[in-house]
């Protein structure tokens, strides 16, 4: 039993090729994970680094709480199980399945109770004394899982194991590896490119393409709340539509309208997630509907279709068509405007006949046409709000507050503009109310909806808070975008500051031994790091690391001002941004601008700042990529 954490893993092949970006996750103990995705988006590299058949390029992947980056694959307490199934073909399956345990000398005794237990398990017992090549696939498979099986691992790592078997099969053994999950009690780390049996054996789904991680969540969340496109199309059979549309909000409905010029609504409560500026009816969105979301009629409700071709299936049929009245318009490629509908319980549609589709308002998904992210994330990225300029205060949320310099600043006298305000900028506080309209669970944090006029404010709540109540709550004005004439005048304070550097090391004898020392320089000041992250850049980039240039992100607040006669960066101050309720001086250092969080007194022109290198994360120029 146990759990994992790979945190940041990359993996760079020796030809140059990103197979693996940037992949974290928390694998609790006893869970059934799954990568799924296409061919070659980098599950089965992904894999093979936590079973040690691939070095890992960057980042840490721990098995309990215990670093295995440079550990054995025998050391490592996991049993793989491969499509191939990997068995000696001279041996019998009693032989298979004892292999391993006798090159660890484990006396022939435990070795035939366990063998026996396993195949008992696996019902495989009668076969024992056979070869592989007298055995079925799905035979074979089995020998292969119970040669996993003996090892009693604390994980085990399956790559497409049912990929050769047939389907009916693949359907049985799907059934029968849940049922072992179940049973063993183990960390199960499962790789498929096929969504349907992700969505079956998963507890949850690591759906990724190209090398990266598109989303992790439950199955039923991919389902009803894809991060993006690709998860949209990616999940479900036959898949998701999609259609250019835009929309347009008239008070409590949105109209979605299609290239055909058809139209139809939704409530706004069903998409008030989705933000204002693509509710203007000016902006072409990604339209989302299931097959099984979408209900037919013959009287004129919804967006007209022609029908091409009906699948009966007896429980279900599959329509297929294209939107609009004639087909002579359309192509065989004009995709964007072929639908598929998965109808129950009607049998009266007919092949080039022109029906209505309606789709259910509680299904829609619309997606940003460029970036193919979701418009309604679950925890909505910004919330904008108009306010009103009144000299030292500002207007918004129904109350006058005081007007942050730092805004007054870049406003410069205008009298309307707007805050982009992240829901985690919305704080407890006495400055505004509003009442609570709704809460909503995600991912262990409470939403909360608060009325503001005719839309929503969306916050983050602690658990006290409940539905009907007046919340009172303040903004932390470093964390919101300052917006005039639809352009941002004032960014957000980040979180961290970047500042370029280069790498070196020292050897020096230190009691007769030769031990290396290494080092971030950034500008004159040097700061020296533990040893395992210089042979961490060492080992990703050569002995080129001390000829490269390297980002190092410095969380601001660990950014210390310290005396003149210590080691630091020295910077130069130019000005300050006061927020009220904090306040950060401008300041050069290295060449770059940056911010460092002061109190109200601070008034230095010079100053050296310092930091430890453990606060420090350690970017790659030269490839994108987090080295520790
Ligand atoms: P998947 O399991 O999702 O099909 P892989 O992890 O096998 O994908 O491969 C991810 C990418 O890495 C692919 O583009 C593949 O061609 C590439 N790749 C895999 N192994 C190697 C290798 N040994 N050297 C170079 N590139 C590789």
């Amino acid at each position: 039993m146990a759990n994992l954490k790979l945190s940041h893993i990359y993996k760079v092949y020796d030809n140059g090729h990103k197979a693996v970006n940037d992949f974290s996750i928390d694998i609790a103990d006893q869970e059934f994970i799954v990568f799924v995705g296409p061919s070659g988006c980098g599950k089965s590299t992904t894999l093979r680094m936590i079973a040690g058949l691939e070095t890992i390029t960057a980042g840490d992947l721990f098995i309990g709480d215990t670093l295995v980056n440079d550990m054995e694959p025998k050391d490592r307490d996991i049993a793989m199980v491969f499509q191939s199934y990997a068995l000696y073909p001279h041996m019998t399956v009693y032989e298979n399945m004892a292999f391993g345990l006798r090159n660890r000398k484990m006396p022939e005794e435990e070795i035939k109770q366990r063998v026996l237990k396993a195949a008992k398990m696996l019902d495989i017992e009668e076969y024992l004394d056979r070869q592989p090549k007298a055995m079925s696939g799905g035979q074979r498979q089995r020998v292969a899982l119970g040669r996993a099986l003996v090892r009693d691992p604390k994980v085990f790592l399956l790559d497409e194991p049912l990929s050769n078997l047939d389907a009916k099969l693949r359907s049985a053994m799907r059934t029968e590896i849940t049922a072992l999950h179940k049973s063993l009690k183990t960390t199960f780390i499962y790789v498929t490119h096929d969504q349907v049996e992700a969505m079956t054996m998963g507890t949850r789904i690591v759906v990724m393409k190209l090398g990266y991680v598109q989303q992790i969540d439950t199955p039923m969340n991919l389902y009803n709340e894809p991060y993006n496109k690709f998860v949209a199309g990616f999940i479900g059979s036959p898949q998701m539509n999609f259609f250019d549309v835009t929309l347009k909000r008239n008070g409590d409905t949105v109209t979605i309208k299609f290239a055909t010029g058809d139209e139809v609504t939704v409530p706004y409560e069903k998409v008030c997630k989705i933000h204002e500026e693509y509710l203007k009816g000016d902006k072409t969105v990604t339209f989302g509907i299931r097959p099984e979301h979408i209900s037919v009629n013959k009287e004129g409700r919804g967006m007209r279709l022609i029908v091409t071709n009906v699948e009966r299936l007896g429980n279900e049929t599959i329509v297929y068509g294209k939107l609009g009245d004639h087909l002579e318009e359309f192509t065989l490629k004009d995709e964007g405007k072929n639908i598929i509908i998965k109808v129950v319980d009607r049998d009266d549609i007919e092949v080039d006949e022109v029906i209505w589709a309606e789709p259910n308002p509680e299904k829609v998904h619309f997606f940003d046409a460029e970036t193919e992210i979701t418009l309604m994330n679950k925890i909505p990225t910004v919330n904008t709000v108009h306010c009103r300029n009144k000299g030292g205060k500002m207007a918004l949320l129904h109350k006058e507050v005081a007007m942050p310099e730092a805004f007054g600043d870049v406003l410069k006298g205008a009298d309307e503009f707007a805050l982009g305000i992240p829901p985690y900028a919305i704080v407890e506080g006495k400055d505004f109310e509003l009442k609570v309209s709704r809460i909503e669970k995600v991912d262990n944090q409470n939403l909360a909806y608060l009325e503001n006029d005719d839309s929503y404010l969306f916050a983050l709540v602690d658990d006290k808070v409940r539905e009907g109540d007046m919340y009172h709550f303040a903004i932390a004005n470093q964390k919101v975008n300052v917006i005039k004439d639809g352009a941002e005048v004032l960014k957000a304070v980040k979180a961290e500051e970047v500042l370029p550097g280069t790498f070196s090391k020292t050897e020096v004898k230190e009691n007769g031994d030769r031990v290396l020392h290494f080092f971030y320089n950034i500008g004159e000041y040097t700061i020296e790091t533990a040893p395992e992250n210089g042979y961490k850049i060492n080992s990703i980039d050569g002995n080129n690391c001390y000829k490269y240039t390297y980002n190092y992100a410095i969380d601001r607040e660990k950014i210390r001002v310290v005396s003149e006669n210590e080691p630091g960066l020295p910077a130069v101050v130019n000005g300050y941004l006061n927020y009220g309720n904090i306040r950060f001086a401008k300041v050069e250092a290295a060449g770059v601008p940056m911010l460092i969080h002061v109190d109200d007194k601070f008034d230095k022109k010079n100053v050296r700042l310092a930091f430890d290198s453990k606060d420090i994360g350690v970017y790659s120029t030269r490839i994108d990529m987090k080295l520790c």
